[in-house]
């Protein structure tokens, strides 16, 4: 029983600590991470901090090791959590899920590859060729999304992508047959390909790179990781012209991020205009065209007259970068559907193949808690209360159902209940959304200002929300643009200022239309909504708050039906240092993963549970009724016997097949006593 060994690496799962709070987890925390114990259990879930070195733990005898084996039988890892995920939805056939959150840098994404890595590994053992290519091409659209979709900075906050899930299919073998990818992105606010990404794909803001669509995809380099994601195109199934469309729109995107604009008496101008071919080149059009979707916008006038309005300076320069980062965003999920469209599961009859089963593995952001919070912060905090009620709706449901398996009464459990939370956000016509919407929505100007002030009307009675004017002596906040939501895992001060832009869609129709109308297919194919008429359009797209308020309804929904496992990803300090914990850093962060609130809820019922013959197979030895073997009849009666020498029998409940400790003080006692006898 793993879970117990070794004390000098501190407590291996945080429901054994002597009491829950925050000194002790902090403690216990640093310990392992300064002896090299990064991964630690909070019941069948796993904290990880970041090792920022190589560790020697994820070969193939460490995947042997934990195939197949219960959870507590070997020390905490990734692998551990993942074997659990697949055993549940083998041996149960239960959809289960396996959630790896934590802030930007904190090691979401290795896991989530040591996850893959790992199910892949211990799949197929019978090497079917036709599940080994599945396999592969899984792998592969993790390297091309990864490629594509994340920007790898210090700390990563100008990274587009704040959430990657990925459902991966099983047929009853327990063998992968396909998946499906779902990416969050904050999807008005990119910055439209950010230089890391770029720079990940070789191509520079140096225009001799440009070159390179122009020949044929040949004056590139041939640096790995580039050829890396070129190979894992191809074995996706991308096309050739498909490769050289994608390449042809970072071309694009880096020669308009480079892009000027003049005004000469009046009128606005483009600086440069060999730029304007080239994007004309690029993008399969001419280079008038897009002269006039830089400077003019098409706008119907209320008399149902079209008419051509120039842009200033200004607007042209928002135009652009609108533009930009629409390309960008058209692109990574047009990709996206590309990649899903190849991996989705064909052909499957359940009749013939069984029940499919699911295991989806969400890569995202924990809380986010900076010094400036803005919009991005509100809609990922927003994610995360959500997140947050589900599970511990789920965990109830788990600890629940294995209850009733076992044949033990249920005890209620005290917890807080963020859902007046989440109502504050996302409640019709009441919500902060809501009155942001509005805003955004109505004719005349509306400044953030203006938004505070109808948000302070609305929710100032609210107990989670406050704002400057509501709390004029909290001088934490600043008049006319301050508010604070109490999130679960603390407070969090938004500055409204820009709030009301992110949430517009920036976006001029014309460029839709510039784009639906170039004559190359695949860049037509991902402005579907460039053929409308001007007069067809006066609809308002929707905001950027309730498409992502609507990508998170559907991200919840699809994990409510599957039985979670988590993995709580932990950044020990700033500096990418493998030596370095950094309390405070530290402790915020458990403190924005809710990790308490974890552990209290796994211990809530009862701290350990352990199957009779594994139980007593470790113990017997410590009773003189077990030892060398038991003549007591049934595996249960022995563990009784045990639990009774040692004088806690009203610290357990016997289910059908385990045996439930409450407090880990009991097995504490049995395991020095095991430890005095060895
Ligand atoms: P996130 O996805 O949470 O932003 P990443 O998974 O990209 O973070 O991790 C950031 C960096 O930290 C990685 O590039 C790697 O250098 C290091 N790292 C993370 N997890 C591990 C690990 N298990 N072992 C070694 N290095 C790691
Ligand atoms: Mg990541």
């Amino acid at each position: 029983m793993a879970v117990l060994e070794g004390l000098e690496f501190g407590k291996s799962d945080f429901v054994l600590l002597d009491e829950v709070n925050i000194e002790q987890f902090m403690e216990n925390l640093k310990l392992r991470f300064e002896k090299a114990r990064i991964y630690t259990f909070i019941g069948e879930g796993v904290v990880s901090v970041n090792p920022y070195k190589q560790m020697d733990i994820y070969g193939k005898e460490d995947i042997n090791a934990y195939r197949g084996r219960e959870l507590y039988e070997n020390p905490p890892h990734l692998y551990a959590v993942a074997d659990a995920a697949y055993k549940a939805m083998k041996r149960r056939a239960k959809d289960t899920c396996i959630v790896v959150s934590g802030e930007s840098g904190a090691g979401k994404t290795e896991a989530s590859k040591y996850i893959m890595q790992y199910i892949a590994a211990i799949t197929n053992p019978s090497q079917r060729a036709e599940v080994e290519s599945v396999k592969n091409v899984l792998l592969k659209s993790n390297c091309v999304l990864e490629a594509f979709g994340n920007a790898k900075t210090n700390r990563n906050d100008n990274s587009s992508r704040f959430g990657k899930y990925m459902d991966i299919n099983f047929n009853f073998n327990g063998d992968p047959t396909g998946g499906h990818i779902n990416n969050y992105l904050l999807e008005k606010l990119l910055r439209g390909g950010s230089d890391d990404m770029l720079k990940s794909l070789h191509l520079h803001n140096d225009p001799a790179n440009y070159v390179y669509t122009r020949d044929g995809a040949t004056s590139y380099n041939d640096r790995y990781s580039h050829n890396a994601v070129l190979s894992a195109l191809n074995v996706i199934g991308f096309s050739e012209e498909e490769i050289h469309s994608i390449y042809r729109i970072l071309g694009t995107i880096l020669i308009l991020g480079n892009l000027q604009f003049e005004t000469d008496r009046e009128s606005v101008l483009v600086v440069g205009m060999e730029d304007v071919s080239h994007i004309a080149e690029l993008i399969s059009t001419e280079p008038n065209n897009v002269t006039k979707s830089l400077l003019y916008r098409t706008v119907a006038t209320g008399a149902g007259e079209v008419i051509e309005k120039g842009h200033s300076e200004k607007e042209a320069c928002f135009g652009r970068d609108a533009f930009t980062k629409a390309l960008y965003e058209r692109l990574f999920g047009w990709i996206v559907s590309r990649i899903n469209a190849v991996i989705e599961v064909k052909d499957y009859n359940p009749v013939l193949h069984g029940k499919n089963t699911v295991i989806g593995v969400l890569d995202i952001y924990g809380f986010e808690i900076f010094d400036n919070n803005s919009f991005e912060q509100f809609c990922i905090n927003y994610c995360n209360e959500k997140l947050q009620q589900l599970f511990i709706q789920l965990i109830l449901c788990q600890e629940q159902d294995e209850y009733k398996r076992e044949g033990i009464t249920w005890q209620h459990i005290d917890y807080f209940n963020n859902q007046i939370i989440v109502d504050l956000v996302e409640q019709p016509h009441k919500g902060i959304i809501s009155v942001l919407d509005e805003a955004c929505l109505s004719v005349g100007k509306v400044t953030d200002t203006v938004c505070l002030e109808s948000m302070d009307a609305k929710l100032g009675q609210h107990p989670h929300y406050t704002s400057r004017k509501l709390a004029p002596s909290d001088k934490t906040m600043e008049f006319h643009r301050d508010f604070r939501i109490r999130h679960y895992a603390g407070d969090v001060t938004y500055s409204v200022e820009g709030f009301l832009d992110k949430n517009k869609d920036p976006l001029f129709q014309d460029f839709k239309r510039l784009m639906f109308n170039s004559s190359n297919p695949v860049m037509k194919e991902m402005w579907p909504d460039g053929q409308l008429s001007i007069t067809e359009v006066t609809k308002r797209p929707l905001t950027a708050a309730t498409l992502f308020k609507n990508s998170i309804v559907a991200l919840v929904e699809k994990l409510s039906c599957k039985e979670p496992y988590y993995v709580r990803c932990i950044k020990p300090n700033d500096m990418k240092s493998p030596a370095l914990f950094d309390d405070a850093r530290c402790q915020h962060q458990v403190a924005y993963l809710g990790l308490l609130e974890n552990v209290r809820v796994r211990r809530a019922g009862f701290a350990y549970r352990q199957a009779y013959t594994r139980f007593l197979q470790r113990y017997k030895m410590t009773c003189e009724y077990t030892w060398p073997n038991h003549l007591m009849g049934t595996d249960r009666e022995a563990v009784e016997a045990i639990v009774t020498q040692h004088g806690f029998q009203d610290d357990v409940a016997y289910g059908h097949t385990k045996l439930f400790v409450r407090t880990p003080k009991s097995l504490f006692t049995l395991e020095q006593e095991r430890a005095a006898l060895i």
